[in-house]
């Protein structure tokens, strides 16, 4: 095989592994933002329900004060009530404490409901409070992992730029532009086989011209619909990469 193209077909795999990196490298960030806007939801969540326990505990506080000045009207009327001559006036006053003991009732049972939901939004907040305890923890187990991925994939990449730049070398200024400007426009792939008659990167047939110019093995040839570069495919691939 002729040297420009197996150095070119090294540097389009080595291009493409970087290519693959950086996208991998973005979507660990990404996993991190993600867990971090959740934390952040919960987080609001959390002070929603830290509003609603104040608000219910003020409610409670109104209404058990509200309560207390019932039981005291109460007993100032039974006390009246010992002091008081005539029937009349006592069975009035019995039906007026008779009715106030029914709204006390009311009253209490009202509290006690309201009890019952502040205990319950209670018991949300606490299971809430270890949720997001457990997610920052999982957050910072994620921070340490994609750290160390970040730091295999960096010391990748600069691996890869090291032997990019070795192939590049291999090539001439011609070549080696042509190649950049097709790799950097062409979804990143610039040299594609062509198998069957058929360019690999847009799978459009080659004319017998082109085939015969691929044979005969001398100058770079490009594909006439994509443009990439093309080599035959003899079913060689490409060893792993030497270094
Ligand atoms: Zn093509």
């Amino acid at each position: 095989m002729n040297e420009r193209i197996e150095a070119l077909r090294r540097l389009q795999s080595i291009d493409t592994k970087l290519k693959r990196l950086e996208g991998d490298k973005r979507y660990r960030s990404y996993d991190i933002q993600k867990k971090q806007n959740q934390i952040q939801q919960k987080r609001a969540e959390l002070l929603k329900i830290s509003e609603e326990i104040k608000t219910f505990q003020k409610s409670i506080g109104i209404k058990e004060l509200d309560l207390k000045s019932m039981e005291a009207d109460i007993n100032k009327l039974r006390l009246q009530m010992n002091q008081l001559k005539t029937n009349k006036e006592y069975s009035a006053m019995k039906a007026e404490i008779g009715g106030k003991e029914a709204d006390k009732s009311v009253l209490e049972d009202e509290i006690l409901a309201m009890m019952t939901k502040y205990e319950e939004v209670q018991q949300r907040y606490k299971v809430f409070e270890k949720e997001l305890e457990r997610e920052e923890s999982e957050l910072k187990e994620l921070h340490k992992k994609v750290e160390t991925d970040l730091k295999a994939m960096e010391n990748e990449i600069v691996e890869l730029k090291k032997r990019h730049d070795n192939y590049a070398s291999m090539l001439d200024m011609d070549t080696l532009q042509n190649y950049n400007r097709l790799v950097s426009h062409k979804d990143a792939v610039a040299v594609v086989s062509v198998t069957n008659r058929v360019c690999q990167g847009c799978f459009m047939s080659i004319t017998s011209q082109t085939l015969n110019q691929l044979m005969s093995d001398k100058e770079l040839i490009f594909c006439h619909s994509c443009g990439r570069i093309l080599y035959l495919d003899n079913g060689k691939e490409l060893e792993e990469d030497k270094k």
